[in-house]
């Protein structure tokens, strides 16, 4: 009877926090790869302090057995560094995070953090010290000083409207009609896209993590959305250990090394500068995609001019 009571247990409670209209993805992930994926082991402790040091060591990883996607991926971040992925669509960027959030475990190598196996610590105390930024950020039904707060439910005032300031996003939440008591999300004041990524970066500057993973977005921005979300995520990564699974060239640029991804293996590593030197796949890259962004200004100028 256990067998079946468990999982309805969950479903009931899937279909609770569903039906609240709590949608909250990443807690929603977590909670059902809890289920299928990995668990913790009996053994597992609590992630010892540490700076953030990041390292993957020949990791090995295929989401189904005949299919492996990480054919031995190793690199390094050293403590508050910035790290950008770049690589065709399909080359296994989004794969690195979700196995450093632990979603699934590696299949050979390892992944450590501050020296510790991620396999050896609980996973409440890996995740806490992983944040994400993720693509697409879904509000709750809630205020916006709610919606910040959810990244440390016990934060003040003071440390709300702060990293409100630092995520950019304070000002505009000053001009809504109530503030940090404005509802928001589907039934309350729709955001932009731009304003709800600077909510989601308030959020992860609250959580304070020791890791920070940004999955920027792949879609257009128009040049002023693009330059507060910038600088709101200057504002998170500073000094932080930083994982960029990278479209935009302004990130990658910045970097302090940048991973080629091709094939489930690094083709080439190394800072913009060198990459560029090296004329390889990155510089073709970089060369294409600033071909494009000169197209699109030169239309943009084209129709202001007409
Ligand atoms: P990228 O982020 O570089 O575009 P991903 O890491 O998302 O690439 O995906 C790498 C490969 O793994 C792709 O071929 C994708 O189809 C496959 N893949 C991603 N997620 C899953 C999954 N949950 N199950 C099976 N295959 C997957």
């Amino acid at each position: 009877l256990i067998q079946l009571y468990l999982p309805l247990n969950f479903l009931g409670f899937v279909y609770r926090e569903m039906k609240q209209g709590l949608v909250d993805m990443e807690a929603m992930f977590t909670l059902m790869r809890e289920h299928q994926e990995v668990a913790d082991a009996p053994d597992a402790k609590p992630l010892a302090a540490g700076p953030g040091a990041l390292a993957f060591e020949g990791v090995r990883f295929g989401y189904r057995p005949n299919r492996t996607i990480l054919k031995g991926v190793s690199f390094e971040v050293p403590a508050g560094r910035t790290l950008a992925i770049v690589g065709p669509t399909g080359a296994g960027k989004s794969t690195i995070s979700r196995l450093l959030f632990r979603f699934y475990d590696v299949q050979s190598g390892r992944i450590l953090l501050d020296g510790q196996d991620i396999r050896g610590i609980t996973q409440a105390s890996l995740r806490a010290a992983v944040g994400v930024v993720p693509q697409d950020t879904v509000l709750f039904n809630d205020t916006i000083r709610y919606n910040i707060a959810y990244g440390r439910p016990d934060a003040s005032e003071a440390e709300v409207v702060e990293a409100a300031k630092l995520a950019q996003v304070h000002d505009f939440v000053l001009r809504l009609p109530e503030g940090y008591d404005t509802l928001v999300g589907e039934r309350g004041l729709k955001l932009s896209g731009g304003e709800k990524q600077r909510v989601a970066i308030a959020r992860t500057i609250l959580k304070d993590p020791r890791v920070l993973i940004l999955d920027e977005a792949t879609s257009a921005l128009d040049t002023r959305t693009e330059q507060e979300i910038q600088a709101a995520l200057r504002g998170v990564s500073a000094g932080r250990t930083t994982l960029v699974i990278a479209h935009r060239l302004s990130t990658v640029v910045e970097a302090d090394e940048i991973l080629v991804l091709q094939d489930g293996q690094v083709a080439e590593r190394g800072s913009h500068s060198v990459l560029l030197a090296e004329d390889g796949l990155y510089a073709q890259m970089w060369r294409r995609q600033s071909e494009a962004v000169a197209a699109a200004e030169a239309a943009a100028a084209a129709q202001q001019a007409a």
